[in-house]
């Protein structure tokens, strides 16, 4: 059509006829900015219909396509709760009829007329010859059958507001345009791997002809972006290579006093971490390292290690946090873990929150050389602070700082720093190499002895009173509590509000008598909110998933987690890690608004695992690669998260990755692939 000849890839999807603002924005949402974006936002699933049915073969339960004739349509209002509702009759060609219901999509009325011959499909409710199918895809039909209803319907990936169909819509106008995608795939790669061309894998990705082609698409559409992703982790890992770093070489004694200081033994996993780093800083090409460890691991002190080591050197170090709070929480444990051992080893702090005399005093002791370690926050490269000889950078819940801020931070060295990541996310190993695969990555899977699991309950909607007297005991023993808020993926001005309305409810209803502080992403005083929790000021904490901190806070004792069932277990695992970091005994509890079974299924095993190695494991098994990140965390489609659920595909796709650029380093002769590689490294979410 006319559609496809006036727009190109690069074209806005809101050019789009059908597309409003408002779609463009959920949109938006998805990742999807032009028709290309939109071409390649494959569907994850399908639902499978199969060939229409009559009503009196239908079976309760199962999924089924009814072609048949509107006895009646009607609009109404539900008394109970003013939905807008929808009722229909459909009598198929042997006079039986199937009841319809739709909820909130009044305008049907307009579409659809008594006497119109549709075809639905959806599942099936009832027995007895007495069916019901609710919200069921529907489509006029003029003679031959469906056009758009057909035995596989496309399962997209949605946004509160779009719906499959209405995604399916738009594909169908621009699919067309698939023929004009460039393929990032070299033909030799695609011949040895029995690849799809990218036009003929994009159509079949959308509107398979059977199932097996579906797969082939996918298998295609997976396998270019993990290239993709490969080869530009490969011209990353050329282009730090060209910039050498100062080796540090490794000392014995070193080791010996900084382990003599530190008051307690470290764990293999800390121990084996450290060795890596060490062997990679005594090389001339700069350390690229991530250290992927739970919550209370003990990465800090793998990271003081380093930073011993680099000092004896003669080169100073750099530790950058994302909150002050954090930050200052750096300093003290990177002053009792070296201060002592290495005289003449000074630790200083550079936050915005300080005097400006303060910070042009730390300032200047980093320019100078005369202090070792200088830990901060972004001040640390908004302000323009220089080293006389930086060694060492190190960046501190590294998922919450952009590709950018970690390379400024590594350019205030004269040459380039060795580099050390740290995270709490754990993932697992393909997960880890697909997405970090620029960085060499070291696990510490152990936690330090002695530790007091936090007990963890999944609490049903009637138990809600027990968990808040919990709450309550625990407060009234002098601990602090935490309230999660559900995780709304909208936008973070309703999470702000929802969070709000959270704190306020509870401090009429529940905890009126309660000091109770409340913090979401959108609040300017964060850090102070955060500090009178930290200082005992405030006794319950109503907090937004976007602020989950490492924040140390050994008195808190109690997390309450709303709506847990719309996280990962990782992610849980991770909130539950902020209690139970002080001697008394600790309490996570579980609220849920959905208690199915699977969902209680799922939860519960929290209340049995403690290592969040092994929860990602779990969640991966149970919802899938996609699931496992959060929503578009990680600049990796779903169809390729998913590919990752096998293994030997990431190793291929880095076999032909590494083949490719031993030809051809630059990709000179590989424009497309080129073209695509520095478009993903432009992103922010690379890495
Ligand atoms: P995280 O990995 O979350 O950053 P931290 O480095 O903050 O963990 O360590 C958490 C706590 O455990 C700190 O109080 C630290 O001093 C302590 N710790 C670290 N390593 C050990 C160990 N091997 N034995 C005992 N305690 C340890
Ligand atoms: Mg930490």
């Amino acid at each position: 059509m006319s559609v496809a000849a006036s727009l190109g890839l690069t074209s806005p999807v809101r050019d789009l006829p059908k597309v409003g603002p408002a779609d463009a924005t959920r949109l938006a949402k998805l990742g999807i900015v032009t028709v290309r974006d939109l071409l390649l936002h494959l569907p994850f699933g399908w639902d499978e219909y199969g060939e229409p049915s009559a009503v009196a073969n239908l079976a309760d339960g199962k999924q089924a396509t009814v072609i048949g004739t509107l006895a009646s349509i009607s609009a109404k209002r539900s008394m109970r709760k003013g939905l807008a509702l929808t009722e229909a009759t459909l009598r198929d060609d042997s006079g039986d009829v199937l009841r319809l219901v739709w909820f909130h999509q009044p305008y049907l009325v307009n579409q659809l007329h008594k006497g119109d011959r549709i075809a639905v499909a959806g599942m099936v409710k009832g027995r007895f010859g007495v069916f019901e199918m609710r919200n069921p895809l529907q489509e006029k039909v003029d003679g031959a059958g469906p056009k758009r209803i057909r035995d596989l319907m496309p399962r997209y990936h949605l946004v509160n507001g779009l719906s499959s169909k209405k995604i399916g819509g738009w594909i169908e106008l621009v699919l067309p345009l698939a023929r004009e995608l460039d393929d990032v795939l070299p033909a030799d790669v695609r011949d040895r791997q029995h690849l799809l061309p990218v036009a003929e894998a994009v159509r079949q990705g959308h509107r398979p002809d059977s199932e097996a082609n579906w797969r082939d698409a996918r298998r295609r559409m997976a396998f270019a972006e993990l290239f993709e992703l490969q080869a530009a982790f490969a011209l990353m890992r050329v282009g730090m290579a060209a910039e050498p770093a100062e080796p540090i070489p490794y000392r014995q004694e070193v080791i010996d006093s900084f382990k003599a200081g530190l008051g307690f033994e470290l764990t293999t996993a800390q121990r084996r971490s450290a060795w890596q780093a060490f062997q990679d800083m005594a090389q001339v090409a700069p350390m690229n390292r991530l250290l992927n460890g739970d919550v209370g691991s003990g990465k800090t002190a793998v990271a003081a290690a380093c930073v011993a080591m680099a000092h004896s050197a003669g080169l100073q170090s750099v530790v950058m946090a994302p909150t002050e709070i954090l930050a200052r929480q750096h300093l003290h444990k990177f002053r009792a873990y070296l201060e002592d051992s290495f005289p003449g080893l000074t630790v200083e702090l550079l936050v915005s929150g300080q005097s400006a005399p303060e910070r042009r005093r730390v300032r200047s002791a980093a320019a100078s050389g005369h202090c070792a370690l200088v830990v901060g926050t972004h001040a640390l490269i908004e302000e323009a602070v220089e080293f006389a000889n930086l060694g060492l950078a190190v960046v501190d819940e590294q998922h919450r700082f952009g590709t950018r801020q970690r390379e400024l931070l590594r350019s205030k060295g004269t040459g380039r720093p060795h580099f050390l990541a740290m995270t709490a996310t754990p993932i697992p190993r393909t997960l880890a190499l697909a997405l970090y695969g620029e960085m060499a990555v070291s696990v510490i899977d152990e936690m330090p002895p002695g530790r007091t699991p936090v007990e963890t309950e999944v609490v049903a909607p009637p138990e809600r009173q027990h968990a808040y007297e919990l709450v309550r005991a625990q407060v009234a023993m002098g601990r602090q509590a935490f309230v999660i808020c559900p995780l709304i993926e909208e936008s973070e001005a309703l999470v702000a509000r929802s969070a709000t309305a959270e704190f306020e409810r509870l401090g009429k209803e529940v905890f009126p008598d309660l000091r109770m502080g409340l913090v979401h992403g959108r609040l300017r005083a964060k850090d102070e909110v955060m500090d009178a929790f930290v200082k005992g000021e405030t006794q319950v904490l109503v907090a937004t998933a976007v602020v989950e901190v490492g924040v140390d806070v050994p008195n808190a004792t109690a997390m309450m987690i709303e709506g847990a069932e719309r996280f990962g277990l990782a992610q849980l695992h991770q909130f539950r890690g902020r209690v139970g970091r002080g001697p008394g005994r600790s309490y996570c509890l579980l609220l849920s608004d959905d208690p199915s079974v699977t969902t209680l299924e799922r939860l519960s095993l929290l209340t049995r695992i403690r290592d969040g190695f092994r929860l990602a494991e779990e969640d991966l098994r149970i919802r899938g690669m996609g699931e496992l990140m959060g929503p578009r965390q990680h600049g990796m489609s779903d169809v390729a998260m998913q590919a990752l659920e096998q293994p030997e595909l990431l190793s291929e796709v880095r076999q032909e990755a590494e083949r490719v650029l031993r030809d051809d380093p630059g990709f000179e002769r590989h424009p497309a692939l080129r073209a695509a590689v520095d478009r993903r490294l432009e992103q922010t979410s690379i890495s």
